[in-house]
């Protein structure tokens, strides 16, 4: 059984469990280590469980929470090389460089990084495998690539990300410089732009549809989801959406018959 849940989603702070049997990893940890602490009791978990951390790129919404928690519980922490190089992640007690060419494995998951473009030194998403079934992390990215659009084909579920409405963000408060940042190639992906990859992902196979790093300033529930609507039609149970104070709860795919050990 593959499972996931977020400790919370957004630009304050992004953290998501990946796990199969007792292998439990973290994607990113933007909280500090009481609020960790605090967010994955609320999903039944604490930071000794911890596999390892995986870190999608130097951002402090992703890394700032990183190193004190490796630290603190002893957790092996994943990344590429330029994100090792950007300093920020410095205190790590154990530090794994991968190259996203290839894939590995961290217990019962597999792990695929993916090279996204992001206004980072390294940056990378990941989809994870297990027993035939594939979860896919896809926030921080400010253009959709044929690259990404290969390796994100057919998960079985996906966190997406619907950071800004593109009309919000142009009639908001932020710097014009700000705003091209984040409008930008390699800034982050606005709601039609989700939309659209979506589309071109397909969603046949898609049990779970979260959609995260929803702007506070610049985004809202409504614009992201009639965004989404557009091309997925009426939402069902299977959308759900991500929340900057809470994340989501645990989702859950069955494993494929006959394929991987059974786990508990
Ligand atoms: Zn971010
Ligand atoms: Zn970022």
């Amino acid at each position: 059984m593959l499972r996931f849940a977020s400790l919370g989603s957004g630009s304050k702070g992004n953290a998501t469990v990946v796990a199969a049997g007792d292998t439990v990893v973290l994607i990113d940890c933007g909280f500090s280590l009481r609020e960790t602490r605090r967010r994955l009791a609320l999903l039944g978990l604490q930071p000794e469980q911890l596999t390892a951390i995986l870190v999608t790129h130097e951002h402090s919404d992703h890394s700032a929470g990183v190193s004190r928690l490796a630290r603190q519980c002893n957790i092996p922490v994943y990344l590429t090389q330029g994100t090792w190089n950007s300093g920020r992640l410095e205190g790590c007690p154990e530090v794994v460089c991968f190259n996203c060419e290839h894939r590995f494995q961290i217990g019962h998951l597999e792990v695929e990084a993916v090279a996204v473009p992001h206004d980072a030194r390294e940056p990378c998403q990941f989809r994870l495998h297990h027993a035939g079934r594939s979860v896919g992390v896809l926030t921080d990215l400010g253009s959709v690539t044929s690259h990404v659009v290969e390796r994100f084909r057919g998960c079985d579920a996906l966190v997406l990300e619907f950071n800004h409405d593109l009309e919000m963000l142009h009639s908001g408060s932020y710097p014009a410089a700000l705003k091209r940042r984040v409008a930008g190639d390699w800034g982050h992906l606005n709601n039609q732009q989700a939309a659209a990859l979506l589309q071109q992902l397909g969603m046949e196979k898609l049990q779970h549809l979260v959609v995260a790093h929803i702007s506070e300033n610049n985004n809202c529930l409504q614009r992201a989801a009639s965004a989404l609507a557009a091309v997925y039609g009426p939402l069902d149970e299977r959308v759900v959406f991500a929340a900057q104070d809470r994340g989501f709860d645990w989702l859950r795919l069955a494993a494929v018959a006959g394929q991987g050990q059974p786990l508990q």
